[in-house]
């Protein structure tokens, strides 16, 4: 017999384990959760541990491993796309950085026919409701959401306040907090990080609450096939479960929620007939509703390390010395605490490098280690890196079905630096941490520059190496994105246009990126449109008040020589 829900919920990532949580809130109401990835196993610490973040990426266990097609503007490389798998999705392997983007980019949001209240103001509420912050809840914060949210501590590393206070003696501003009423500026950046030092995913923050509701089934390695529709209606799901070669059918009574991210989501809906289509035509896909922004409109941060030696042995370089690693692994496991409790990247900041900018386009991470993110090319010495990169590229991207097979990737193409001002963002951005990086702040520590390199200075040289060396900051996004326009594939709650009993709910559905990581604003979501199905009145529109730079210049003081 085939089974019943009322909710099918795919996909147990950001969004999904929102929905999840949530909807079971409701005890008269039954929700399926299907997730094509394992458990988050809490004994592995590499999905558990911050300091570890890197790890995840080196496998498959944790990570789909997605690739590009050829870039064409990236010296035709196939760059990684890497996205999380398992109960907690990309919350499971994601950097922690807990950033919520600024608040123009949801007025911006609103600006759009259909998204009317998606301003920061009706946004913020949902952001306070999701989270917990270490320190208490303010107008901008909460105090008793899921997920748990801790600021870094003064002094954890000298280099984290050194950067800090370069970028504002270059003369850029200084905020306490990056999620507060100014995001312009440098200062400490949070991270989803418990203050036992553990991960807080989804998994943790979400599931944990709902895992043992009656009402909520959770089936892991469950590799959804496809949607299944009557007429225009979804009405369940057929999945793979493990190794099995026939799918098992599930039957939604009266919603199916498609959660399974940026990449995975339009997929999902190209295999069961809602696309361009053109495109289903060419793979023999029956078409069920043709709906061509679905895989359209993708975009994405690109992001480049600038990597210093540093005089002093302050760096985390030892910590990388695997004789250094089981002492700061036992002080993590038994205390909590220590270089494996925290992410590392504790301070950071987002500026606008001209005026024209309204709010900030360029966005720092800093690093008290030279090293790529995903753990490889460490530099062998004492270094320090700002990561640093544009934040609303004009550059769109697209996916693409390329198989009826559920375990073949589609095509990616992000179209990465396609447009003028990709590259006129970005040489500024270096010429930027260059000055930023020369500042007086830094001189007890400044080394060698090792990445770019001193000799690479016109605006070729800094083009090339980054058509070579840019990598994804790991934020593809909007490729279903909601509005009404002609691209836009679900309305303001999340509803897919022309159809019924479906809905789109994670970081596909923002109409653009925001400026910051994408794992809150994706949790926000959540948590919005959760109140919407549940048919619950919105939260009150928040009075805060939050920064506008106006016609403020770039920089408020002179600069250094
Ligand atoms: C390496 C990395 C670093 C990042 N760093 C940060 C950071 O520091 N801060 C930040 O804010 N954001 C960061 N992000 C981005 C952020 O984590 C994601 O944007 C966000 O988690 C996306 O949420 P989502 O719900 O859209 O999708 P996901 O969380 O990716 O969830 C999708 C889920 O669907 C499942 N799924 C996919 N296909 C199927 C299928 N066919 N059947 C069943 N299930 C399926 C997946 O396994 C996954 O569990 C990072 C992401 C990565 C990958």
């Amino acid at each position: 017999m085939t089974q019943e829900f009322d909710y099918i919920v795919i996909g147990a990532g950001s969004a999904g384990n929102v929905l999840a949580t949530r909807l079971t809130e409701d005890a008269d109401v039954s929700v399926l959760l299907l997730e094509a990835g394992g458990p988050d196993y809490r004994q592995d610490f590499r999905t558990q541990m911050p300091a570890a973040l890197a790890y995840p990426l080196q496998g498959r266990r944790y990570n789909w491993a997605y690739e590009t097609d050829p870039e064409p503007y990236m010296n035709n490389r196939r760059m990684e796309c890497g996205r999380g798998k398992g109960l907690g999705g990309s919350s499971l392997i994601n950097g922690m950085c807990y950033i919520r983007g600024n608040a123009l980019d949801f007025d911006h949001w609103a600006k759009a026919k259909g998204l009317e209240d998606w301003t920061y103001l009706d946004c913020l509420p949902y952001f306070r409701k999701a989270e917990t912050r270490d320190t208490g809840a303010d107008d901008y914060h909460g105090g008793d959401g899921p997920v748990s949210v801790t600021t870094p501590k003064a002094g954890n590393n000298p280099l984290f306040h050194a950067m800090v206070e370069a970028g504002v003696q270059a003369g850029f501003p200084r905020t306490a907090d990056l999620n507060g009423y100014q995001q312009e500026g440098f200062g400490p950046m949070d991270r989803t990080v418990t203050p036992e030092g553990r991960r807080s995913s989804t998994a943790r923050g979400y599931l944990d609450q709902a895992r043992g509701r009656a009402n909520l089934t959770i089936v892991t390695h469950a590799l959804t096939e496809r949607i299944l529709f009557s007429g225009k209606r979804a009405i369940g799901v057929a999945y793979l479960h493990g190794d099995a070669s026939q799918p098992t059918t599930v039957h939604a009574r009266r919603e199916v929620l498609l959660c399974a991210g940026a990449i995975a989501s339009p997929q999902i809906l190209q295999r069961s007939g809602v696309g361009p289509a053109a495109l289903l035509r060419d793979l023999d896909v029956k078409l069920v509703y043709d709906l061509p922004g679905v895989g359209a409109n993708l975009q994405d941060h690109l992001e480049m390390y600038l990597q210093y030696a540093c005089k002093q042995p302050v760096s985390l370089y030892p910590a990388l010395q695997l004789w250094n690693q089981p002492a700061i692994g036992a002080q993590w496991l038994l205390k909590g605490s220590g270089i494996g409790a925290s992410n590392q990247f504790e301070a950071g900041g987002f500026i606008r490098t001209r005026p024209e900018f309204a709010w900030p386009n360029i966005q720092f991470h800093f690093l008290p280690v030279a090293i790529n993110y995903n753990g490889s090319n460490a530099v062998k010495e004492h270094g320090f890196q700002a990561h640093v990169g544009s934040m609303r590229s004009p550059s769109r991207g697209r996916i693409h079905l390329k198989s009826k097979d559920p375990r073949q990737h589609p095509s990616i193409l992000f179209n990465y630096m396609s447009h003028e001002q990709d590259w006129q963002e970005f040489r500024d951005a270096i010429r930027i941490t260059r000055e930023i990086m020369n500042q007086p702040a830094l001189d007890p520590y400044r080394g060698r520059e090792l990445s770019p390199g001193p000799n690479l200075t016109s605006d070729a040289e800094l083009d090339a190496f980054v058509r070579e060396h840019a990598e994804t900051a790991f934020h593809p996004s909007c490729s279903c994105k909601m509005g009404e326009d002609d691209l836009a594939v679900v309305d303001g709650q999340g509803r897919v246009h022309g159809l019924e009993g479906l809905r789109v709910v994670d970081a596909s559905i923002m109409p653009e990126i925001i400026t910051g990581n994408l794992n809150a604003t994706t949790i926000m979501i959540g948590e919005k449109i959760a109140d919407r199905i549940r048919g619950r009145q919105p939260l009150p529109r928040s009075q805060a008040r939050y920064h506008v730079a106006g016609d403020a210049p770039v920089r408020g003081r002179p600069v250094r020589g």
